[in-house]
């Protein structure tokens, strides 16, 4: 199985358009070590010609263009993207479906709470419908703690959806009636070799069902928003905690890394990383504990065989 790191920032990227944050700041000054990075996204494939691409973010034009086997091989149209999975209805990971419309029709594999948000508090499902078939829905399901699908266009790999508890985005008609498939993680497993990627961008707090899951894959791609609780006020730039952005952070007894060193089987990479992020500076001593730790920073064009 090939996994393909299209983007690895959280929303808005690195740098942020309008943030001056050290980081953000650093980096256009070219004062930091440190590579820009576009907002997450990831493509998955068998025989490297078909692709599912999880998640479609802003700046889906740009990974398509850095990476050749997603771009028009034969005929006059053409795409290697055979189907778009989506793990909720946030705008850094679905803006991105608005750009894919000369493409339409595109097979789009979403829980029904994502496919209702994108129906109605930001309708790209009725808008795209304007364009040669649109978005086709397909339902993963998400009322089990464990729901196996596969997606047809991509024979092969098992998909197993797991719910997370979070919150829908601020545009959801159930935005403060959270409901199972808001937000999912997904393990992903190579029918042929057995080998399986769990991958879960934005990830709040690890629940009991998701022990077994990570214990087995042989490779975890984990939410890497943010270092620390207080990130956003600590940098100056917002008021939030991560308990309230839905993503835990990677320092602390009950943070990411503590988790991940209970785990010894996987490779262990952090994804969706936000711009304020003390790790996204390479000799920063954040991304040192990272690496004493056995753990990953994933990169634009990064790839994982599996
Ligand atoms: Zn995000
Ligand atoms: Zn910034």
């Amino acid at each position: 199985m090939k996994i393909q790191i299209l983007g690895s920032a959280a929303g808005g990227g690195f740098p942020q358009w309008n943030c001056n944050c050290d980081n953000c700041k650093g980096l256009r000054n070219g004062t930091l070590k440190a590579k820009a990075r576009t907002q997450s996204s990831i493509a998955v494939s068998l025989n490297g010609n078909d692709w599912i691409l999880f998640n479609a973010s802003p700046d889906i034009r740009t990974q398509l263009e850095s990476f050749r086997p997603l771009q028009p091989k034969q005929g006059k149209r053409d795409t290697g993207i055979a189907a778009i999975v989506l793990m909720d209805s946030q705008i850094d990971h679905t803006t991105g479906l608005l750009m894919l419309r000369e493409g339409c029709p595109h097979p789009v594999y979403c829980t029904d709470m994502v496919k209702q948000d994108l129906s109605t508090g930001f309708p790209v499902f009725t808008m795209l419908g304007h364009w040669n078939g649109g978005l086709v829905w397909n339902q993963i399901p998400s009322h089990d703690t464990y729901n196996e699908f596969q997606v047809a266009e991509v024979p092969g790999i098992t998909l197993t959806a797991v719910p997370l508890s979070s919150s829908a985005p601020p545009y959801s008609p159930h935005r403060n009636d959270p409901h199972p498939g808001d937000n999912i993680g997904m393990l992903l497993r190579d029918d042929a070799t057995g080998r399986s990627l769990f991958y879960a961008p934005g990830l709040g707090r690890i629940e009991e069902h998701l022990r077994p899951v990570m214990e087995q894959a042989d490779c975890l791609l984990v939410d890497g928003t943010l270092w620390r609780e207080d990130e956003m006020i600590h940098a100056g730039v917002g008021d939030k905690l991560g308990v309230h952005m839905g993503h835990l952070p990677q320092s602390g007894e009950q943070g990411m890394v503590a988790y991940l060193d209970t785990l010894s089987h996987p490779r262990k990479v952090l994804i969706h990383i936000n711009n304020t992020n003390p790790i996204l500076i390479e000799d920063s001593p954040e991304r040192a504990v990272l690496t004493e730790h056995g753990i990953e920073v994933a990169f634009d064009g990064m790839s994982i065989e599996l």
